[in-house]
Formats: structure tokens, sequence, C-alpha cells
């Protein structure tokens, strides 16, 4: 088994899933102060509703896009505890370094992940139907 420098990638994992939370409450903060802002209501032509719309949308997708990035964040970080980390956890072959430096949280090798991410958007294509 490669060489895992544990304490690091935990913090790198740490530091990735801070960042995923600074993401959401700015996110969240935007959307409040958006909507309950008396100053946007006074111009409040029928072609703002449908700008409004579209980025409401596109924040429903950035929040489910955090919600998939923390999942599986906190998936590697149990692997890492388990010791299971730098494993694919779905044929069991040792993931490259290079992949673990260029995606610290990724727990499975590259065509398995691409086999999960296929599975995966079939499973959300209602989201990208417009
Ligand atoms: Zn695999």
């Amino acid at each position: 088994m490669a060489e895992v420098d544990r304490d690091t990638t935990e913090a790198i994992l740490e530091e990735r899933l801070a960042e995923l939370r600074r993401t959401r409450t700015a996110m969240r903060r935007e959307s409040e102060g958006g909507t309950s802002g008396e100053v946007a209501h006074l111009d409040n032509h029928p072609a703002d509703e449908g700008t409004e719309t579209h980025e409401r949308e596109l924040e429903v997708t950035t929040g489910i896009f955090l919600d998939e990035e923390e999942r599986r964040i906190d998936e590697a970080r149990r692997a890492l505890a388990a010791g299971t980390y730098g494993t694919c956890t779905a044929c069991g072959a040792q993931i490259p370094s290079a992949r673990l430096a260029a995606v610290p949280e990724a727990v499975r090798c590259l065509d398995c992940q691409r086999h999960f991410e296929g599975l995966h958007s079939q499973h959300h294509s209602l989201r990208t139907e417009s």
C-alpha cells in the first residue's frame, strides 16, 4: 500500500469541508438579503421575476452540488479513519497517488468513479430537463 500521510490528508479534507460550509453560508446569506430587502421591491418589473426564478434554480443546483461534495469528503474521512483510504471502495484497487493529490476526497478509482457517476446522473436526470 502506498504511503498516505494521514494527518496531511485529513487537514486537506477538513479545509475543503470548511470552505464548502463557508460557501453555503455565504450563499444562504445572499439569498436571504435578496428576498427581504425592501429596495428590491421598488422596481419590481415582470422581467425581474424571471431572472429571480432563474437565480433561485441555480442556487438549488449549487446546493445539491455542495451536498454531494460534502458527502464525498465525509466518505473520504471515514475511509481515512478506517485505514482504507487510498483503496477503491468499489473494486479494491489502489487509487493512484496522483489522483488522490488532485482529488483528495476520491474514494474510488477513476473507472469505478465514472461508472458510479453514470448511475448517479441517470438518477438525477430530472434535474437537467428544461
Ligand atoms: Zn475501482
